[in-house]
């Protein structure tokens, strides 16, 4: 039966990954906002469906869930590691990246220790009438403030059969349905880490556990890396967002187009591995069947096969009139996440600002609407095309949480100091007078 909770909050947050943790943490023990953080399943996970062995984090340890915005906050990855006694031995580990399980731990350990985060609840309807009214699937709440933070869906290419099935299915799901795969022929498609990662779990299994042949499918004309080097990561900055929001819409299509491997590339450790052991398979296994490589091919055609299998055609970027087809038993389609709908926003759609197929934001992340500026709806995770691809990865988690916090407080607290790049034209005093080399 539905209740109505009597109290009233300052922030109402739907959805409990990394990001709503994030300001849940910033903002507990504030006596002046009142939060609650709802979340629609049962305990903490976090990608759980792929959490293969030996999975790491792809950005740098620090930025965990407050560090970066407030190194003093109790939620920090440090905080975590010394509560349970094994910050020496994290030290000792010299890990070159954190295994994602750990990270998972800890955003657990952060979750729990949060009596402002709710599990089981899950958010049907947001409307307004003089404050937000929230309906849940099990009471009605009333807030000044909404805080969207759903993520990402799976997300697979249109000839995907549908519905997806035990036998081809998102890699979301790999740990689930990619038990009993020993023996068959298995296609993984998509080059981006969790293509990688498959493919390499795969390709190492022990052999009764292993596929006959495992076959790789890209777009991309090759299997490239992530660009994790330092300048680049300038991009994934504070400054860098606020600077990139300011530009006009064609040139941030632009940039999120050229950069994207400086967010969706694979790991080089993880191609390292992927690449040695392929050949152990070849020269030293001499397993020469097993594996089979085709970046620059697009899956243009899956049928069912006579004997059940799956009929799969592909056609190469370089030759584009030829079509190459081959039987796979089993297809696991890494092809990516769009975020999630918020379809509990449907009440107030016509109210909101939109940019394409984004809500627009202004610099807190609060969507544009023409309801009163005391009353705000945050969104993380959603403005790709508005902020940059820093907006759906870790980095400015903690970053963008103090920006929303801030609004909420009325605040606007000091920002580490801005990239060594001048992003934006300026005009120096020696340059203007002599104008500049060319
Ligand atoms: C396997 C994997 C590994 C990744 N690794 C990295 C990495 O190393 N570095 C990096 O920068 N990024 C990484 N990312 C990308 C990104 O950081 C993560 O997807 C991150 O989880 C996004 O956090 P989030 O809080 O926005 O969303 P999520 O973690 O998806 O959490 C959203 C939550 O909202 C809940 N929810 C949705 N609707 C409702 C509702 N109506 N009511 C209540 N609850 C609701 C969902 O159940 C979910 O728990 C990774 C992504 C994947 C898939």
């Amino acid at each position: 039966m539905r209740k109505n909770d009597s109290r009233h909050y300052g922030c109402l947050g739907v959805g409990v990954g990394p990001a709503n943790l994030s300001l849940a943490s910033l903002l507990y023990g504030d006596e002046t906002i009142a939060s609650l953080f709802l979340e629609q399943k049962e305990s903490f996970t976090w990608h759980d469906g792929q959490q293969l062995p030996g999975t790491t984090l792809q950005v740098s340890m620090l930025k965990d869930l407050v560090s970066l915005a407030d190194p003093t906050n109790r939620f920090s990855f440090l905080s975590y590691l010394h509560s349970q006694g094994k910050i020496y031995h994290f030290i000792n580990a010299q890990f070159d990246a954190m295994p994602r399980h750990e990270y998972r731990n800890y955003l657990r350990w952060a979750s729990e220790r949060n009596e402002n985060i709710v599990f089981n609840e899950k958010v049907l309807s947001v409307d307004f009438d003089d404050t937000f009214v929230v309906e849940t699937d099990r009471r009605t709440l009333t807030a000044d403030n909404i805080s969207v933070g759903i993520g990402t869906s799976p997300c697979v290419p249109a000839v995907a059969p549908a519905p997806l099935s035990d036998d081809q299915f998102h890699v979301s799901d790999i740990l689930d349905k990619g038990r009993n795969l020993g023996g068959k022929r298995v296609c993984v498609v998509g080059g981006g880490q969790s293509g990688a990662e498959v493919f390499l779990d795969l390709i190492s299994r022990p052999k009764a556990e292993r596929p006959r042949r495992v076959s790789w499918v890209s777009r991309r004309r090759n299997y490239f890396p992530m660009d994790d080097s330092p300048f680049v990561n300038d991009f994934y900055m504070p400054s860098y967002s606020d600077y990139f929001a300011q530009l006009d819409r064609a040139t941030r299509e632009q940039l999120n187009t050229q950069h994207v491997l400086t967010s969706d590339g694979i790991s080089e450790a993880t191609l390292r591995e992927v690449y040695q052991q392929v050949y152990v398979q070849n020269f030293v296994e001499g397993n020469r069947d097993l594996v089979a490589l085709y970046p620059g091919h697009e899956v243009t055609r899956v049928e069912r096969g006579t004997v059940g299998d799956w009929s799969m055609e592909m056609r190469s970027g370089d030759h584009p009139g030829t079509a190459t087809r081959f039987d796979t038993d089993v297809i696991v389609w890494a092809t990516g996440f769009r975020p999630a709908t918020p379809t509990f926003l449907e009440p107030l759609a016509h109210r909101l600002e939109r940019e394409g197929g984004e809500y627009r934001i202004d610099d807190s992340f609060a969507v544009r609407w023409d309801g009163p500026a005391t009353h705000r709806i945050f969104v993380h995770n959603a403005a790709q095309q508005q902020r940059g691809l820093a907006d759906r990865n870790l980095s400015l988690v903690a970053w963008r949480s103090q920006r929303i916090a801030d609004r909420m407080r009325g605040v606007r607290t000091d920002e580490q100091t801005e990239s060594f790049i001048d992003w934006a034209p300026k005009s120096h005093p020696s340059e203007s007078a002599q104008g500049v080399r060319g």
